[in-house]
């Protein structure tokens, strides 16, 4: 192939990769869509890939070819997790990206410097690269094994701990404009990386391990502007465009996440959440009204109106086939059966969407917080399984609560809730909950998917006349 050609193709195949990452953003927004959006992706990162390539800059392919079997190796493994294990998972790829961008800028200093090529443009891409690269790296190691739970979940906080880190992050930024202004200062260059990786680590240590999908996406957000950077050093088009849309997406991903549980970017990176709440959930416990699921068949056998408002109970207890099953004995009976979707629940965006997806429970019976609350007060009864957090009243009324102005699923109006889980145990916020202590609402306890399982057997079991 001539050279014209050659770069032809590459610039053709970036500018396709380019226009499908930005359809497949699009698409991804919407359940309908999602799996085109998928599509749209992996065709986007296969053209970007074929780009690279066929480049004229690459002599010899060896390398590139074990670069690709360990790559495989170790992804293809990654992408079998379970879906609750999905936050961990996309956490391990921001680290894998992160210290990518760091090795391909150490790189690109080394071979710059030997040659006396380093501008200053040049260094300055390098500087912050490395910073966010490296960081990227070990923060999202960090926020792995906190949601694996091989590392402590409760925020580890001394003191001066911010003037400390955000000093540490300083030193670095500074060294690097040193280098900026000095190249060939090659001393300061391991001091960065240095400072980086500890950088990465300290910034996860303060925060609770339930905070961590959102300081995921923010890593996300940063693994992005260390692509872009890489772009500016690679002189690479579709990286930087690639780096842009990943930076910008897990920023606004960040920021719904963070308005959806009435919290600011600074309490969920400085406000050590979840680690004061251990008092208070272990503070006594009120009475509650204990049923079994012959009495919650019973209960829901007499509505004509169900709503069903899942939560990370249900995905931990994989109870959505089961949920699926209980709707069909409703909407058999021509009981009226919605699903309200809290844009938090469980423990990452769209969480409850694809688990009731995957059950195949119709899209449009699934319904948005804004959309539903109105109709819980005309709603016989309120299933709520497994959630916690985003159906808790205090956060309507208690100001000392750590989830007061979260917006919540207003279920206590409904005429009746039933609410299953295993124990009287608090969830995400460690704070105690005051819907099951309330007038209307009786507790299931027991894991989700076999609580359902019983009332689904119950249900089908019993006379079917409604
Ligand atoms: P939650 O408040 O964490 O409560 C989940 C409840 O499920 C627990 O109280 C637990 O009680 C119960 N449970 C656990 N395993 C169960 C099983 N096998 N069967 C039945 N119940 C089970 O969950 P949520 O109401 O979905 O709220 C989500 C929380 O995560 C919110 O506070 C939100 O701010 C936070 N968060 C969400 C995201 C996101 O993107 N979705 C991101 C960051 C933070 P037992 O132990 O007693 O069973």
């Amino acid at each position: 192939m001539s050279d014209d050609l050659i770069y032809n193709v590459t610039q053709a195949s970036y500018l396709a990769a380019a226009a499908l990452f930005i359809f497949s953003l699009r698409w991804l927004s919407r359940p309908e869509t999602a799996r085109r959006g998928v599509l749209a992706g992996v065709l986007g990162m296969v053209a970007a890939i074929i780009g690279t390539l066929v480049h004229r800059d690459i002599t010899h392919y060896e390398w590139i070819a074990v670069g690709v079997v360990v790559g495989a190796g170790i992804g293809v493994p990654l992408s079998r997790v379970a879906l609750t294990a999905v936050p961990q998972r996309t956490a391990l790829s921001h680290a894998f990206g992160g210290l990518a961008a760091g090795l391909v800028g150490t790189a690109k200093y080394a071979l710059w410097l030997a040659d006396g090529e380093l501008t200053a443009f040049r260094m300055g891409a390098i500087s912050v690269e490395i910073i966010l690269g490296f960081l990227t790296f070990t923060g999202s190691l960090m926020a792995a094994g906190k949601l694996q739970e091989v590392l402590p979940q409760r925020p580890i906080t001394y003191r001066n701990q911010n003037f400390i880190n955000l000093g540490l992050l300083a030193v670095a930024v500074g060294a690097g404009l040193w280098l900026v202004v000095d190249p060939t200062q090659w001393q300061l260059f391991p001091v960065i990386v240095a400072l980086s990786l500890v950088f990465g680590v300290l910034l996860i240590i303060p925060i609770g391990g339930a905070d961590m999908p959102t300081v995921i996406s923010l890593l996300n957000s940063y693994a992005g502007l260390s692509a872009v950077a890489m772009g500016f050093v690679l002189e690479n088009k579709v990286l930087i465009i690639a780096g842009a849309l990943d930076g910008s997406s897990g920023f606004i991903l960040s920021v719904i996440m963070c308005r959806a549980m009435n919290r600011s970017f600074t309490n969920v990176l400085f406000g050590a959440f979840g680690q004061v709440q251990a008092a208070a959930a272990a503070g006594e416990q009120k009475a509650v009204k204990s049923a079994n699921p012959q009495d919650a068949a019973d209960l829901l056998e007499t509505a004509s109106q169900v709503v069903i408002v899942p939560g990370y109970g249900m995905a931990v207890a994989q109870a959505q086939h089961r949920v699926h099953e209980l709707r069909d004995q409703l909407v058999k009976r021509g009981i009226g059966v919605k699903f309200a979707i809290h844009p938090v629940a469980g423990r990452m965006p769209g969480h409850m969407n694809v688990l009731l997806a995957e059950a195949e429970i119709p899209y449009d019976e699934l319904v948005e917080m804004d959309d539903i609350n109105p109709d819980f007060p005309q709603t016989d009864v309120v299933l709520v399984v497994g959630a916690n957090d985003v159906v808790n009243p205090a956060a309507r009324h208690d100001k000392s609560s750590p989830i007061y102005g979260m917006p919540i699923l207003d279920v206590d109006k409904a005429k009746s809730v039933i609410a299953i889980k295993r124990s009287m145990n608090p969830g995400f916020a460690g704070i105690d909950n005051e819907l099951y202590t309330a007038d209307n609402t009786v507790m299931v306890f027991g894991d989700a998917k076999a609580v359902i399982g019983d009332i689904v057997k119950a249900l089908s079991g019993g006379s079917g006349i409604h």
